[in-house]
């Protein structure tokens, strides 16, 4: 069993498109074990992007990141990560695969719509940084 961090951005927030990504979610047999709403402030986005400090995206992505409410979730399944990923699409919605969250959903290679760990380390650090062990139902 492996667990991920998914979160609906702003983009997708504030399009409606959170029973849609749910929906996609709820089919692919992951299963949702935490969630909730929350607004993220600058500093609160700047340490969960971290590593992308160096980039010169990194600016423009934590200024929309704290730009509106977010869904940050967590999911386990067997390799929830790669079959999140694989269910997100590449990060530019041009070359997502047909069918995927990006490619149906994304207007731009920064708004998005979501967000996925790309390892287990990230992910046990993601899913700390928005979770206490009492808001992850067992
Ligand atoms: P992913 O979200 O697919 O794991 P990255 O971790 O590389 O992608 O980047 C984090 C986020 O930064 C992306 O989801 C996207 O919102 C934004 N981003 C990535 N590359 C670019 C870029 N070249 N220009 C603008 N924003 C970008
Ligand atoms: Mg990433």
């Amino acid at each position: 069993m492996q667990r991920t961090l998914s979160i609906i951005k702003p983009d997708g927030v504030s399009r409606k498109l959170i029973g849609k990504v749910i929906k996609k979610l709820e089919k692919s047999g992951l299963k949702i074990i935490a969630m909730k709403m929350l607004h993220m402030t600058r500093a609160q986005a700047e340490g969960f992007y971290a590593v992308h400090k160096e980039r010169p995206f990194f600016a423009s992505l934590t200024d929309f990141m704290c730009s509106g409410p977010v869904v940050v979730m967590v999911l386990e399944g067997e390799n929830a990560i790669s079959i999140y990923r694989d269910l997100m699409g590449a990060t530019n919605f041009k070359n997502a695969a047909e069918g995927t969250i990006r490619r149906e959903y994304a207007t731009d290679i920064e708004k998005n719509v979501v967000h996925g760990s790309d390892s287990p380390e990230s992910a046990a650090f993601e899913i700390g940084y928005f979770f206490n062990s009492f808001e992850i139902v067992k």
